[in-house]
């Protein structure tokens, strides 16, 4: 992976700039630019077809100061050590920038889930719960769904880790289905979070929200919700995009029937009254809020020029590379980043691990507003460091959240 692209690299650096500016010492910067541990392991299991396979599994506690580790895992036939690392390094952050006492991890498994059936995916997550059952736990380490992993890859996960330890553990696992302990609101928290952020920078860039144009890359869950739920903000959506195509109108998509048309089709392809464009293209249209909600790297020093939103919502992970974000510096467009942006997810995360171990369970009404409490104060915190400090909105969370997982390692004494 070029050095650029490589995204522990890129998580390094921010972290990097980051103790530049808030000249943080020399030891516990050395301690935060690698995970505390990382397991790598054989998963050994029976494919349908009586043979055995194996497959490369990941976990890394990335950092756990504040809090058991929490994070995803990811199931995907190009996981490298590296994402993990930089994603488990991330959830670090986005943890202690929203406050949440948590420390940060991830998970992954090197497969590919379109090709294997049900049985041996149940199988494989079973296996991998087996293999870190001593490790991950309510009070050490806390799994949730990434990519091509879902409340069902959870809920076989859940089984097999109460199964090892003979009791209920409904805090060792979040994302769970509701009938095993979920959280009502979970499905829609990480775009209902980007949402709030979006609200509260269009009131920092003086951006009405009422009209405002927005483009939105990716239409899987978080793109989904945050057309949604912008679109009830007042906002105006004119295109979204998945990995086949995006679809453009400059006055706006009806949001609820591109819902529905996905849902029954699978594509965004052929929405009747907008037009087909490129991915490309999407990224660089004349709209006030630009929200990159599908993939890493995809605002690099090669299109970032061209990019004319006022505001960038990174609903993904790392989609802007560190020479992009010079750029967008440079141009004054607000960045609101990816750990902060996308932190909806892991808030609501930690109410079902809440919920989970009270065994009390609450309305969505009452999610919705503690999230939304919440990502609000986080997103005034890091603006007022942000205009204090002269920098960057990246920059700015990093201080807060990187002080934050300082503080509590001095305070035990590791540094
Ligand atoms: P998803 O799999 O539900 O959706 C991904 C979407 O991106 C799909 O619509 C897919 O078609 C589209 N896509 C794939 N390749 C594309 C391409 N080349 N160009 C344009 N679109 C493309 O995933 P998700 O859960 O919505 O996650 C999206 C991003 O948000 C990821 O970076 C993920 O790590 C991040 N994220 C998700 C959550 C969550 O709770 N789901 C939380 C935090 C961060």
């Amino acid at each position: 992976m070029a050095g650029e692209l490589n995204p522990f690299k890129i998580a390094q650096k921010q972290l990097d700039d980051a103790a530049k500016i808030m000249k943080l010492e020399k030891g516990v910067h050395k301690f935060l630019r690698e995970p505390m541990r990382v397991f790598e392991f054989d998963l050994e299991i029976k494919m349908d077809s009586g043979k055995k396979k194996k497959f490369k599994g990941f976990r890394v506690q990335y950092n756990d100061a504040r809090g058991p580790c929490k994070g995803g895992i990811r199931y995907h036939p190009e996981e490298t050590l590296d994402t993990v690392k930089a994603l488990a390094a991330w959830m670090t952050w986005k943890c202690a920038v929203v406050n949440i006492p948590f420390g940060g991890g991830k998970g992954g498994v090197i497969c590919n889930p379109k090709q294997m059936s049900k049985s041996e995916l149940e199988r494989l997550s079973r296996a991998y719960v087996r293999k870190l059952a001593d490790k991950i736990g309510s009070d050490k380490d806390i799994p949730a769904p990434d990519v091509y992993t879902d409340s069902q890859t959870m809920a076989w996960m859940l089984d097999e880790y109460e199964k090892i330890k003979g009791s209920h553990q409904p805090g060792m696992i979040t994302g769970k289905p509701l009938a095993l302990g979920g959280s009502e609101g979970r499905d829609a928290a990480t775009g209902r979070g980007v949402s709030i952020v979006v609200r509260e920078a269009a009131k920092n860039k003086g951006v009405r929200l009422k009209g405002a144009k927005v483009a939105i890359q990716g239409f899987g869950n978080v793109g989904k919700w945050a057309a949604i739920l912008l679109n009830e903000l007042g906002a105006r959506v004119i295109a979204v995009s998945d990995s086949r195509c995006a679809i453009y109108e400059p006055n706006g998509i009806d949001v609820e029937r591109v819902v529905a048309w996905k849902e029954k089709t699978g594509t965004l392809e052929g929405f009747e009254g907008t037009t087909c464009i490129t991915n490309e293209q999407l990224l660089e249209l004349d709209v006030d809020i630009l929200i990159p909600a599908a993939l890493e790297n995809q605002l690099t020093k090669d299109n970032a020029d061209r990019i004319k939103a006022k505001i960038i919502a990174e609903a993904a992970n790392g989609p802007t590379t560190p020479d992009a974000d010079k750029i967008f510096e440079k141009k004054g467009i607000l960045v609101i980043p990816d750990f902060l942006c996308n932190s909806g997810g892991v808030t609501v995360s930690y109410f079902e691990w809440v919920q989970g171990n009270d065994g009390y369970y609450w309305g969505e009404e009452e999610v919705n507003e503690k999230l939304d409490a919440i990502l609000t104060k986080a997103f005034i915190d890091v603006v007022s460091r942000m205009q204090s400090e002269k920098t960057s909105m990246r920059t700015a969370a990093y201080t807060i959240a990187v002080k934050r997982v300082a503080d509590a390692m001095k305070l035990r004494g590791w540094v």
